[in-house]
């Protein structure tokens, strides 16, 4: 019940002042926000690595209005893909990035995210790595997909990610589980309208399921983003029956959420990359994770009383 009403806050600019500024906020988001700055993450993706962790790195701010800040989020992953390059971290970390943060939603969107995405998939390569798009509310979905497309000609390795709770999802899985293509599937974390998507838990998870067998059962990387054990223990199962070796699909989750399941994980010699959030404008991405476990909210609003 609560997880809708969170994410429609997560929309309200009222909201966002009223969190940004509450006293004791900064301790709530830092568990889910690795630092603000690039210096700032830089000893975490050390960290993750020394623990036989990978990373992708996401430079938060999806909420822009101007043509500049579309602009000022492609330097920010430049900056950033500079400094991974000078430090030699470039095969251990990936980074993820959201279209709207370079554009998309403004006029011409499509076309301005996609020539601001460009560079950064471009630097990427040039250090051995790779870009992940990901997968926002349904109705950017098929920028997304095409952004992703036009990037493969020249950059195959580029990834995207789909959502189990939308009814398209099995048929997208279909189209992209082919040679040499890279997914990652989630669950889904916005919200979206009964008219798309499920909206039982149980039916994402068989959703998640269905889709998980497509993947293992196609030519490409299936990259698995969940926290949820049982999925994680049948994602093994699927695998196992694929005939996939453990250097042919991954798990990834988010930074600060079971870490205690990354490190077992990858000690069990699984491929486990840790998504790592880190910068200033982590308003969107914060009331996302506080909408997926009503505890947070618990959490958050004790540690707002208490201040
Ligand atoms: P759940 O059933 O939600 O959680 C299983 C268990 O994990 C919970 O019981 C709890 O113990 C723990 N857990 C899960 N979430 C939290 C939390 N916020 N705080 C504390 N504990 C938690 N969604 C998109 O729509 N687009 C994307 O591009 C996208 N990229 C993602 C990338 C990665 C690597 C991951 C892991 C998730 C991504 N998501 C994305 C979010 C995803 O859609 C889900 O909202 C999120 O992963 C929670 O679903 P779950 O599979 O972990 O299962």
């Amino acid at each position: 019940m609560l997880g809708p009403v969170i994410l429609a806050a997560s929309r309200s600019d009222k909201m966002r002042r009223f969190v940004s500024a509450a006293p004791g906020t900064k301790q709530v988001v830092d568990r889910f926000i690795a630092g603000e700055t690039v210096d700032q993450v830089i000893p975490i993706v050390k960290d993750a690595a020394a623990k036989g962790l990978e990373v992708t790195l996401d430079v938060v701010g999806e909420d822009i209005t101007t043509v500049e800040q579309s602009h000022a989020a492609r330097d920010a992953y430049l900056e950033l893909i500079g400094r991974l390059k000078e430090l030699g971290l470039g095969e251990r970390a990936e980074m993820s990035v959201k279209l709207s943060m370079f554009g998309q939603a403004l006029e011409g969107g499509h076309e301005l995210a996609l020539a601001n995405v460009r560079p950064v998939v471009e630097a990427a390569a040039a250090i051995g790595t790779t870009v992940t798009l990901d997968a926002e509310d349904h109705t950017t979905l098929d920028s997304m997909f095409a952004i992703h497309e036009e990037l493969r000609k020249d950059f195959p390795q580029t990834g995207c990610v789909i959502q189990a709770y939308l009814f398209r999802t099995e048929d997208d899985a279909r189209r992209l589980a082919a040679a040499g293509s890279r997914v990652r599937i989630v669950k889904g974390a916005y919200k979206e309208p009964a008219s798309v998507a499920h909206q039982d838990k149980a039916e994402i998870d068989k959703a998640f399921v269905r889709i998980v067998r497509i993947l293992m059962a196609g030519e490409g990387y299936p990259m698995i983003g969940s926290h949820d054990p049982r999925l994680i223990a049948i994602t093994q199962e699927l695998a196992r029956q694929a005939g996939r070796k453990l250097d042919e699909y991954e798990f990834q989750m988010l930074y600060g959420i079971r870490s205690e399941e990354h490190v077992r994980l990858a000690a069990e010699g699984h491929r486990m990359r840790v998504y790592t959030a880190y910068g200033t404008d982590w308003y969107g991405y914060f009331m996302r994770r506080l909408a997926e476990k009503p505890a947070n909210l618990l959490f958050f609003a004790r540690s707002i009383l208490t201040k």
